[in-house]
């Protein structure tokens, strides 16, 4: 299955981030189509922090502690465990994703607190943590993406990169 690419940039910046094929792959596929489904979450992973765009080149699945419709939560252990395992392969977490029952989804009170926790955890490797929120309709409208620099909590705009090869 193909997609169009998809760059997430904040406004101002000079530099965006993007999803691989297989990363985006992995998000739509947790897609919450059904009333009855269960959040999903997991980690972004970036091979290297240097290039313009920084690309997700993986993404995991957590398995979730607690799932329900509207609210996940996962076990911090073993997100680490898998942090250090993607490292030995080149692989650098730079995020967290989850899914929202939700067209266009709009990050929870909890969401943004997760988030600051995670960027200033991540410091100073990490200038600003990526919080992806996977809605139920197709990118770029159901796919948004944050960024916190353990400051301030701010939206990456989406915008088609089609023209570039
Ligand atoms: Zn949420």
């Amino acid at each position: 299955m193909t997609y169009r690419i998809l760059n997430y940039r904040l406004t101002g910046a000079s530099w965006s981030l993007q999803f691989s094929e297989a990363a985006l792959h992995t998000l739509l596929e947790h897609v919450q189509h059904s009333l009855s489904s269960k959040e999903s979450v997991g980690q972004l992973f970036a091979r290297d922090l240097s290039v313009n765009p920084i690309v997700v080149e993986v993404a995991t699945v957590l398995t979730p502690t607690r799932a329900a419709r509207a609210r996940v939560t996962f076990d911090t252990h073993r997100a680490i465990a898998e942090r250090d395992a993607l490292f030995r392969r080149g692989l650098h977490c730079i995020g967290l994703w989850h899914t929202h029952p939700e067209t266009s989804p709009t990050p929870s009170t909890d969401d943004r607190i997760l988030a600051r926790e995670h960027a200033l955890a991540a410091r100073p490797q990490l200038a600003g943590l990526m919080f992806a929120i996977v809605g139920t309709i197709p990118p770029p409208v159901g796919v948004r993406v944050w960024v916190d620099d353990g400051i301030e909590f701010r939206e990456a705009l989406a915008w088609n990169d089609s023209d570039r090869k």
